[in-house]
């Protein structure tokens, strides 16, 4: 045991073997490859009710009392024995979906995880995600790790509304300030500014305020709403300001407000659209997702990480492609619709997942033919866009 506090600490209670039975189906789904890594989430619940909260579209959001599936070692055991787990490639993230890493009783638990994969010595990407208070000797405990390459990403929004957001955004800013502020640290932080929601954190204010943040951060990363149906459904229900009058599959960012954020910036702050592009350049290393791939999203990228990235740039052959997918047994009606200098363009996967798979295997953009790429719109929704111009 490390420091004073977890010794003392309150743990996670494990769920019984009843409760898990209750719980909705992806809830119980421990391992799971989401856009910015395979995400690893045996502790369900978080008491911090932000109304926009990914816990509404799978049915958890009334588990405000974290618990935990099962030890952290045995939910370690899972994810490395995984079968889309690759040592050394595989972006990780920790607690991404339905807690928050730092809750005083989540925290040894995130701890646990992190010290027991940097023991395997795996070099892979780790990324935390947290708007909650950390504390001083959070930034000596993560420094003694050896291996893993962590990035902590703190969820600001500005948003002022506590009916949208109780816990403040406030915590988050002073969090990545203490932890960015020891010039060595083997770790590396990123301001993640999101939700933007215009008519609720876009005034000139908030993004002057997100700006000045942004300067103590190693990078910047902006995104949108994911206003799903069911989140949709929440704000209805509980008179909620609506942003929005559809719903969309991707997070929404308008390109008006894009435009106005990139203004504020200017070229001195590194700001991405893009999170593996955050944290690819804070690490000093190519993006895992190759969206090098996609030349629009690099326009506001520093000269010297565009060139990183360019260098670490190649095409996989279909043969390539084929025999990365050939252990998955879910991509075994994949078919090679075109490979350009962009994207290699699938068809025959059934879910989402085995296509992260393919995109951090090759570090090269794949997409499902069911799912075009639409120029400029950077993976987001089509709301506020309209013909490359905004429609609202
Ligand atoms: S060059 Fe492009 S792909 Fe690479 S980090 Fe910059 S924005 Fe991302």
């Amino acid at each position: 045991m490390d420091s004073g506090e977890n010794q003392v600490a309150t743990r996670v209670a494990l769920f019984t073997r009843e409760q898990i039975d209750r719980l909705p189906e992806r809830a119980r789904e421990v391992v799971e490859y989401r856009k910015s890594g395979l995400s690893l989430n045996h502790i369900q619940g978080c008491p911090l009710d932000c109304a926009y909260c990914i816990r509404h579209t799978y049915g958890l959001w009334d588990q405000r009392v974290p618990r935990a599936l099962m030890t952290d070692a045995q939910a370690v055991e899972e994810l490395v024995d995984h079968r889309y787990f690759q040592p050394h490639v595989t972006p990780v993230q920790v607690f991404n979906r339905a807690t928050d890493p730092f809750l005083p009783v989540v925290r040894p638990h995130t701890f646990a995880v992190l010290e027991h994969l940097d023991e395997r010595e795996l070099t892979n990407h780790v990324l935390v995600i947290t708007r909650h208070q950390m504390k001083p000797h959070d930034i000596d405990r993560l420094n003694r790790l050896r291996h893993i390459k962590v990035t902590l990403l703190f969820t600001y929004s500005g948003i002022d509304n506590k009916d949208i957001e109780p816990y403040p955004s406030s915590v988050a800013a002073e969090s990545l300030k203490l932890m960015s502020s020891p010039e060595l640290r083997r770790y590396r932080t990123v301001l993640y500014w999101r939700p933007l929601v215009p008519g609720l954190n876009d005034s000139p204010q908030h993004l002057d305020q997100a700006h000045e943040l942004a300067a103590y951060a190693d990078a910047t990363v902006f995104t949108g709403l994911f206003y799903r149906n069911e989140i949709a459904e929440y704000y209805k229900a509980n008179g909620l300001p609506e942003p929005y009058e559809d719903t969309a599959r991707r997070k929404i960012v308008p390109e008006t407000l894009e435009a106005r954020v990139l203004a504020v910036f200017g070229s001195a702050t590194p700001l991405f659209r893009k999170t593996s592009c955050a944290v690819a350049y804070a690490h000093g290393l190519p993006d895992y997702n190759g969206h090098y791939g996609i030349p629009e999203l690099c326009d506001i990228c520093p000269l010297s990480q565009l060139e990183i990235c360019r260098s670490a740039h190649r095409a996989p052959s279909p043969d390539q492609l084929r025999e990365v997918a050939r252990s998955l047994p879910e991509a075994r009606g994949l078919v090679v619709v075109d490979i350009n200098d962009h994207a290699a363009v699938v068809s025959g996967l059934e879910t989402e997942q085995p296509r992260y798979y393919l995109q951090h295997a090759l570090g090269f953009q794949v997409h499902d033919v069911r799912h075009p790429h639409r120029e400029r719109r950077h993976g987001r929704a089509d709301i506020g866009w309209k013909d490359g111009k905004p429609s609202g």
